[in-house]
C-alpha cells in the first residue's frame, strides 16, 4: 500500500471549488466526529476522517476522487453509518465522502419493474414509494429505516426475506460508479440478463468502498405481495425451537417468506425496552417469528394450518396467528429492536454475523452454548433462522475493563464465527467484514481471499479506496 499523504490547504481549497463551502467539513472536530464510527462499538472501533465531503452528483465525485488518486489520499464512502463490521470507519482518516445530499429516487420505472435511486436514499423510502405504486423492493435490511440503498448494496446486506427473495445482490441490477482514478461507468442497468463475460455488478455488490463509489443504483422490483401472516411459536428451549427451522421449511410445502429465531434472553430484555409482553415469556427458552405471503384469506389460512401442525408436532407450546398489523407489528417490533433491545441493558454488546447451512443451525447454537460457559459470559442469539444466519451478541461482564472485553469479545466472536466457517458456512452473513472481520477474512477464504486481492489491486492500484477494509 502506498504512503497517503495529509491533507494541505491547497487541497481543502480545491475541494471547496468543487463542492462550495457547504459540502466541505474541515476543522470542525464536533461534526467531523460524527463521521469517526459506525454502529460496531463507538469507542474503540473510531477514528476521525480529516475531512468529510458532500457531494451532489456524479461529476462532483469523479473530480473529488481524481485529485484523491493523484494525491494518494484515503477515501471512505459513508452511507448512513449504521454498519456493524466497520467498514464506513475512516481508519486512515483523510476523506470521508458522505452520500446524504445523493438522497433522490430518480425513478420508479413500471414498465421494466426497476426504480433507480441514489446512494444516499433511506431504504424504507425506497420501500413507501414503490409500494405506493403497487410495487415492492424485496431486498431490505432489518435497519429498513435508517440504512441507505448505497450501504446496503455495498454491504450486500440481508435482511428477514432472503429465504424467499434473496439478499442484496439479488435486487441489484446494475450500478452507475465512479473508479478510483475518476472514471464514471456504468455496470448492468436496466436489463435482467447479461451473459456478456465476467459480472462487474455482482463484484461490486459487497466490495464495501473498496473498488468504486456507486452515484446511481438500479434496483428491480416486483407486484406487491398480496397478503401476510405472522406466526410466532414459543419452544421449552432454544434447540427443540431451531430443530424445527429445516423441517419446517421442508414439510410446510409453502416457502415462508421470513422464519426469525431469538432467545429468552433477548425475549426478556426486548420485552422491557418495547413495553410488550410475548405470551409464555416467563417459561419459553426461544421462539419462532415466522411469516407467509399469499394472494387471499381463504390460502393463508390453509398455508398457516399446515405450518401450525409442523409445529405443534415439533413440541411448540403454541402456535399463535397474527392476521392484523397490530399483533405483526408488537411479534415484529421485539425482533426488529433486538440490539436495541439488548444494548438498552448493556451498551457494550458487539455482533456477529455468521452463516451456516439450515442444517448446521442446532450445532453452532450447540458451540455458541459451549462457549458461553467456557467464557462465564452471556450470549443473546437472534437472527435470520430461514437462511442459516444467527447473529450472537456477547454481553460484557458488569466489572470488566473495557478493554479487556474489547480482546475478550473480539476472541469470543471469532471462535464462533471460525466454528461456523467449519460448518460450510461464512464468517459473515450480511454485515461485511470491514476492519473488524479482516483477519478472519484471510483465515477462511484461502485462495478466494488471493483473488479478491488482486482484484482489488488491478482496479485500484493505489489502494485509496477505503483502505485496511477486507484486507
Ligand atoms: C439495529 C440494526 C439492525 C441491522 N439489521 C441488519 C439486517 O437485517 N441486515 C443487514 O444486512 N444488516 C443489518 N444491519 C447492519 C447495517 O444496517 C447494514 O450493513 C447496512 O447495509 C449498512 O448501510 P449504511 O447505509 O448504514 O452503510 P454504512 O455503514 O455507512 O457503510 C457500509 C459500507 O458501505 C460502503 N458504502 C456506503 N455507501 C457507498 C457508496 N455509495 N458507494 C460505495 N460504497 C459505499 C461504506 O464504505 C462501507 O464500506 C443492522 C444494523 C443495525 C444497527
Amino acid at each position: 500500500m502506498a504512503e497517503f499523504a495529509k491533507i494541505t490547504s491547497r487541497v481543502i481549497a480545491e475541494f471547496e471549488k468543487i463542492l462550495g463551502n457547504n459540502g466541505v467539513i474541515f476543522n470542525d472536530k464536533d461534526t467531523l466526529e460524527n463521521y469517526a464510527h459506525d454502529e460496531t462499538g463507538g469507542e474503540y472501533y473510531s477514528h476521525m476522517p480529516d475531512v468529510v465531503l458532500k457531494p451532489e452528483n456524479t461529476e462532483q465525485i469523479s473530480k473529488i476522487l481524481k485529485i484523491a488518486n493523484a494525491e494518494c489520499i484515503p477515501i471512505t464512502p459513508r452511507g448512513a453509518g449504521s454498519g456493524l463490521a466497520g467498514a464506513s470507519v475512516p481508519i486512515f482518516g483523510g476523506v470521508v465522502i458522505s452520500f446524504e445530499k445523493m438522497n433522490k429516487i430518480l425513478e420508479v420505472d413500471k414498465t421494466n419493474l426497476v426504480a433507480v435511486a441514489e446512494p444516499g436514499v433511506v431504504t424504507n423510502d425506497l420501500c413507501r414509494k414503490v409500494s405506493e405504486l403497487g410495487l415492492y423492493y424485496a431486498g431490505y435490511p432489518m435497519s429498513v429505516e435508517t440504512s441507505f440503498i448505497g450501504g446496503n448494496v455495498a454491504t450486500n446486506a440481508g435482511g428477514s426475506k432472503v429465504i424467499k427473495y434473496g439478499n442484496t445482490a439479488h435486487h441489484v441490477l446494475g450500478m452507475e460508479a465512479v473508479l478510483p482514478d475518476g472514471e464514471i461507468v456504468q455496470f448492468g442497468g436496466k436489463r435482467r440478463k447479461d451473459s456478456s463475460g465476467y459480472d462487474i455488478t455482482r463484484l461490486m455488490v459487497g466490495s464495501e468502498g473498496t473498488l468504486a463509489v456507486f452515484t446511481k443504483i438500479f434496483l428491480n422490483l416486483i407486484p406487491l405481495p398480496g397478503k401476510t401472516v405472522d406466526l410466532l411459536a414459543p419452544f421449552g428451549d432454544i434447540y427443540t425451537a431451531i430443530s424445527n427451522v429445516g423441517p419446517l421449511i421442508a414439510e410446510s410445502k409453502t416457502l415462508p417468506s421470513a422464519v426469525e429465531f431469538i432467545d429468552n434472553t433477548s425475549v426478556i430484555l426486548g420485552s422491557k425496552y418495547n413495553n410488550i409482553t410475548l405470551p409464555f415469556q416467563e417459561k419459553a427458552g426461544a421462539y419462532l417469528i415466522i411469516q407467509y405471503e399469499g394472494r387471499d384469506k381463504a390460502e393463508l389460512e390453509s398455508i398457516y394450518e399446515k405450518a401450525g401442525k409442523a409445529l405443534i408436532d415439533g413440541k411448540a407450546m403454541d402456535v399463535f396467528v397474527a392476521d392484523n398489523r397490530t399483533n405483526s407489528e408488537k411479534i415484529w417490533r421485539i425482533r426488529r429492536n433486538w440490539l436495541e433491545g439488548i444494548k438498552a441493558f448493556e451498551p457494550h454488546t458487539p455482533t456477529g454475523d455468521v452463516v451456516v447451512p439450515t442444517s448446521e443451525i442446532p450445532q453452532i447454537m450447540e458451540c455458541i452454548s459451549e462457549i458461553s460457559k467456557e467464557y462465564k459470559v452471556q450470549i443473546p442469539v437472534a437472527g435470520h433462522a430461514a437462511d442459516g444466519n444467527l447473529h450472537p451478541a456477547p454481553m460484557k461482564p458488569k466489572s470488566m475493563e473495557l478493554e479487556d472485553w474489547k480482546n475478550l469479545s473480539e476472541e469470543i466472536l471469532s471462535k464462533i464465527a471460525i466454528k461456523a466457517a467449519q460448518m460450510g458456512g461464512a464468517v459473515s452473513g450480511e454485515h461485511g467484514i470491514g476492519f473488524v472481520k479482516k483477519e478472519l477474512l484471510k483465515k477462511t477464504k484461502s485462495k478466494q481471499y488471493e483473488i479478491m486481492k488482486s482484484l482489488k489491486d488491478a482496479i485500484d492500484p493505489n489502494g485509496i479506496m477505503n483502505p485496511g477494509k477486507l484486507f
